[in-house]
Formats: C-alpha cells, sequence, structure tokens
C-alpha cells in the first residue's frame, strides 16, 4: 500500500512549533504532518493522520505558501519536518516538494521506516522511528527495517528513536535484531529512547515515568555496549509536557 504515483498530498496540518522529540527537541520548526500511514500503532498519538482520507489534498505549491504563511515569510531557514502519518506514502510528488523546500531550509524526515522511496536520501537529517512489540508492528518492522537502514548507510545524518515501554524497554528492544544497531548504523549516530506517553496520562505520571525509564535504560548491559560509539538521548516528549495532546503546537 503506498501512493506512488499521487501528485498531490494529503496533508493532515502544517503549523510552527519547538521539535519535541529526538536529537532536535527544543529547535524551532515548521512541520507538515501527512495523512495516511501503512502502519496502525496501538499506542499511536496521532490517529487523526493515519487515514489518507482524514486529510485535505494539497497541492505542492499549496502547501509551500502554507509553510510560509505558518512561519510569517520571516523565518526562512528553519527546518521543515516531515512527519505523519509517514511521509514514505508518497513517492515523486513528495520528492518534488522536498526539492523546492531544500532551496530554502533543511527538511527533516520522520519515519517508521517501512517504506523505501529513492528521495529519503536528499533530506538533511533523518529519524528513523522503528515500530517494536508493543505497537503490534513489530513483525512489518522485522521485514522492512533492515533494508530501510541498509539503504540510508552511507547518509552522514541518520538517527534512531526507540519509543519504548517505560517499565520494561530492554525486553522491547530485545526483539528486534541486534544487527539493526551493531552493523547498520553508523558510529556517531544518534541513538534516542523515549517512553511511551500514553493519550490519558497527566503530567506527573509522565514525569515519574521518565525517571523510571532513564534510570532503566542507564541499567541495561546494551547501553553500556552502545553508548561509547553513538550519542545516545534519553528523552520524555516535550510537547506532551508542555501542551498536553493538543493538536499544532
Ligand atoms: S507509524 Fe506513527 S503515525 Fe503510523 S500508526 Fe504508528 S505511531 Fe501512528
Amino acid at each position: 500500500m503506498n501512493y506512488y504515483n499521487f501528485t498531490e498530498l494529503y496533508i493532515s496540518e502544517v503549523f510552527q512549533g519547538i521539535q519535541g522529540e529526538g536529537s532536535t527537541t527544543g529547535m524551532p520548526c515548521v512541520f507538515i504532518r501527512v495523512s495516511g500511514c501503512d502502519f496502525e500503532c496501538t499506542w499511536c498519538d496521532t490517529e487523526y493522520a493515519q487515514r489518507r482520507g482524514n486529510g485535505k489534498l494539497r497541492s505542492r505549491q499549496h502547501i509551500r505558501e502554507e509553510v510560509a504563511a505558518v512561519t510569517h515569510n520571516a523565518y526562512i531557514g528553519i527546518p521543515a519536518v516531515l512527519t505523519g502519518g509517514n511521509p514514505c506514502m508518497y513517492g515523486d510528488c513528495m520528492g518534488k516538494l522536498i526539492q523546492k523546500l531544500l532551496r530554502t531550509r533543511p527538511v527533516i524526515l520522520e519515519t517508521q521506516g517501512s517504506q523505501w522511496q529513492d528521495w529519503v536520501n536528499t533530506c538533511s537529517h533523518i529519524v528513523i522511528a522503528p515500530k517494536l512489540q508493543s505497537s503490534g508492528m513489530l513483525p512489518h518492522t522485522q521485514e522492512s527495517l533492515p533494508q530501510f537502514l541498509n539503504s540510508v548507510r552511507q547518509h552522514p545524518s541518520v538517527e534512531l528513536k526507540f519509543v519504548l515501554p517505560h517499565d520494561n524497554p530492554w525486553a522491547e528492544l530485545a526483539t528486534l535484531d541486534p544487527d539493526v544497531w551493531r552493523t547498520r548504523l553508523r558510529p556517531g549516530s544518534t541513538i534516542t529512547f523515549q517512553p511511551i506517553a500514553l493519550p490519558d496520562m497527566r503530567t506527573d505520571e509522565l514525569l515519574t515515568a521518565y525517571r523510571a525509564f532513564q534510570d532503566i535504560i542507564y541499567a541495561g548491559p546494551l547501553y553500556a555496549e552502545l553508548q561509547p560509539d553513538y550519542n545516545i538521548r534519553i528523552l520524555p516528549q516535550l510537547h506532551r509536557l508542555v501542551w498536553g495532546t493538543q493538536r499544532g503546537v
């Protein structure tokens, strides 16, 4: 399932905000959230973007005008984050949009790594968030992720982000082929570990979960193994702590 032949994109929302996840946490960005995803994760926090039909069909020109509008034409250069849904559901149309965006700003791709597109390596930074056991999508991840990682191996800026149960993250990580990070990720890359933030969790519950989570990550044997070669980040979702489940921030 993909939308390779589409000439326009289904867009859920375009907004300016602070990046709340991963190595660029805190960075002002303009977010382009596509509609449509090939996964149905049990804890998806953007269910409204899972189905293509929930978005609005937009031309590339229209999307660039929305980017200019939400940034008040003033913030040339702040990164554009392609997120979703899964941006890799879209083929050449997305590739052409990226080329236009790159004339004025870096482009960061966020995807689970389930669908390859030839334009992926044209992005300035690639964040791959593999979905593991708790998402219900592990079999699909096992099938597609190794090839996706091989295909971005020469890219200079790739990051892995794992969203994991706060009380048992290593058990979840153990379900993934260890070759994923030992042989397919360039040394020096960032690996982010982030606790799952369920929609009904209060801020105090999120912080309690984060405190337990970071303790467990530090204590894991794989952490000691990975730490010398990679930039490890253990982070909560900043936007969840500040804005809860509010959209468009
Ligand atoms: S891959 Fe992302 S957008 Fe798609 S269902 Fe999973 S969490 Fe939601």
